[in-house]
């Protein structure tokens, strides 16, 4: 072999072992790293914590020249370079938060051959400098990190990462490695054809988590039940709660700490430092609870996180996959804790609506609305749902979540949904008004609210036709139906419309079967391995 470069070749397995002191390489990597070694494209789509990043450290390593990576998270790129500092490995990076000297010393490094890797943020690609700086140096290949940011489709477009496809234009002879942990097909083939990936060998995963249990329950008193979650499974545990807003956030925090758990918040509102501190303790210290919002997470490496609670529905079952994916990646037992409402149905909706972009991006966001809501009202194994979601089908119930552990029932639900149905299109048709669940299971419960009598609502034929269902059965049926499309809601108080499918309910020419709902939370023992 003429190799060009000055430095000795060396083997990936050595390197392995001498630089980042691992034995062996996990499932996957040994195979991409070689191939990208050996000069090929690769498309890599691992799960969270599976090792994506040896899979370009090392090929940047054992290949002549620098690695050059593009990742969007700029507020990591400084931690990532000091890590690998540490390691012995020669990195840098360069992007918007630099002072201009600090920049000049790693462009001259890189120029000098003095660099292994080097992390470029996306939008420095818009910079002719930066080309030009590419240009005059050596690279060993290019890294495209958190690839779906480049599928519109997708939940974390950025702009910039389109300018990516100009890499191969330019650079055609140097590798390209890309990488990301959202696999749904969709995505997988939009990264394909978006970066000119069609000759790259596909790496495809298994994105099992068998030590996680998933877990997804009617919220009924979230404070309480979030309570009871730590307290009798998990205490003195480390772990994460998710919620939407950073107002809840720093509500939950509190109300934690109040009841004698060590709780930190994390949202975007805190100051940096604080929120650099909160990182940094809930790295260091056991058995902290970080309450934040999305945020969080991100890159983050914690191994004994026992659990992740979501107070609030995630927007899509990427976002719940990586967000659950952050507990247990030491392989120990962990929990996946969801818990969720009508009112996150509403709340999303209106999100949607309330969105900037076109009718086309409200589309997308309602359908991976829909696949999440899917999801939760499945009375199927969790995680073969889950796995199905990302192109993995065929897998067998996994005996470990909630719908596996205790079986729930479906139940014909079409006479209810048409008094439901038949309620909103009276309101409707015969008094030209619209309103939100609460006051029409008022009406279907007969229930002569201050509401009712403003409204004379009590003269409708609806009126008390629905008392062989509980408040809590109807409002699950408001949202199960929602969850399936058969009505929608709208505005800023979430009033219930009918949707086309709808008609069809009412017509009896479709019949509607919903889960059951458990009386109480489900809570699954934890002991439960037989
Ligand atoms: P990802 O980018 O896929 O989320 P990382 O590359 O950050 O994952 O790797 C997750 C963790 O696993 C890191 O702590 C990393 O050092 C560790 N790791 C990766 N590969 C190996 C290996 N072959 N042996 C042991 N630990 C590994
Ligand atoms: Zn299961």
């Amino acid at each position: 072999m003429t190799s060009p470069s000055v430095r000795v070749p060396r083997d990936a397995v050595e390197v392995l072992r001498r630089v980042f002191g691992y034995e062996s390489f996990r499932d996957g990597q040994q195979e991409i790293i070689d191939h990208v070694v050996g000069g090929g494209d690769a498309l890599v789509l691992m799960p969270t914590g599976g090792g994506k990043s040896l899979c370009y450290q090392i090929p940047a390593l054992v290949r002549p020249g620098t690695g050059v990576v593009i990742s969007p998270l700029i507020a990591l790129m400084q931690d990532q370079v000091d890590a690998l500092l540490a390691l012995g490995v020669r990195a840098g990076f360069l992007n918007s938060t630099q002072q201009a000297d600090e920049r000049r010393a790693v462009e001259s490094a890189f120029l000098a051959g003095e660099l292994d890797l080097l992390y470029l943020a996306p939008e420095r690609l818009r910079v002719r400098a930066t080309i030009e700086l590419l240009d005059q140096g050596e690279i060993a290949l290019f890294a495209i990190d958190e690839a779906h940011c480049v599928a519109q489709w997708g939940h974390d477009f950025r702009p910039d990462y389109l300018l990516l496809s100009e890499l191969h234009q330019h650079w055609p002879q140097v590798p390209r490695v890309a990488l990301t942990a959202t696999a749904t097909p969709a995505t997988h083939q939009e990264i394909t054809n978006r970066l000119g990936l069609g000759n790259a060998r596909h790496f495809v995963a298994d994105f099992d988590r068998p030590n996680i249990q998933y877990r997804i329950v009617p919220k009924n008193d979230p404070k309480a039940q979030l309570l009871e979650l730590l307290r009798t499974e998990h205490p003195g545990d480390a772990g994460i709660v998710y919620c939407l807003s950073r107002a809840s956030v720093e509500k939950i925090a509190e109300f934690l700490v109040s009841n004698g758990i060590a709780a930190l918040p994390y949202h975007a509102g805190l100051e940096a430092r604080t929120r650099a501190e909160h990182q940094a303790r809930f790295l260091r210290e056991d058995g902290l609870v970080m309450v934040a919002t999305i945020a969080f997470g991100m890159g983050i490496d914690k191994p004994d996180v026992r659990f992740v609670a979501h107070l609030d529905l995630p927007k899509s079952v990427e976002g719940y996959y990586q967000e659950t994916g952050r507990a247990g990646r030491d392989g120990l037992r962990s929990t996946a804790w969801l818990a969720y409402g009508l009112q996150d149905v509403v709340q999303q909706r209106r999100l949607i609506d309330a969105s900037d972009g076109d009718a086309t991006h409200r589309r997308r966001l309602n359908s991976h609305l829909d696949a999440m809501l899917a999801l939760c009202e499945t009375i199927e194994c969790r995680r073969v749902g889950l796995l199905a979601y990302f192109g993995q089908q065929g897998s067998s119930a996994c005996g470990n979540c909630d719908a596996c552990l205790h079986p729930q029932q479906s139940w014909e639900a079409t006479v209810p949904a048409q008094k439901l149905l038949s309620t909103v299109l009276r309101l409707h048709r015969e008094r030209r008004q619209k309103f939100g669940a609460g006051h029409v299971v008022d009406i279907l419960l007969g229930r002569r609210t201050p509401k009712v009598d403003q409204h004379g609502h009590d003269s409708l034929t609806v009126f008390g036709i629905g008392t062989e269902l509980s408040e809590a059965e109807w409002r699950g049926v408001v949202r199960q139906l929602l969850a399936q499309g058969l009505l929608a809601v709208e505005g800023e108080h979430g009033t219930l419309v009918l949707t086309d499918a709808s008609a069809d309910v009412l017509r009896g020419q479709r019949t509607v079967s919903m889960r059951r709902e458990p009386k109480r939370p489900a809570k699954a023992t934890s002991s439960s391995a037989t």
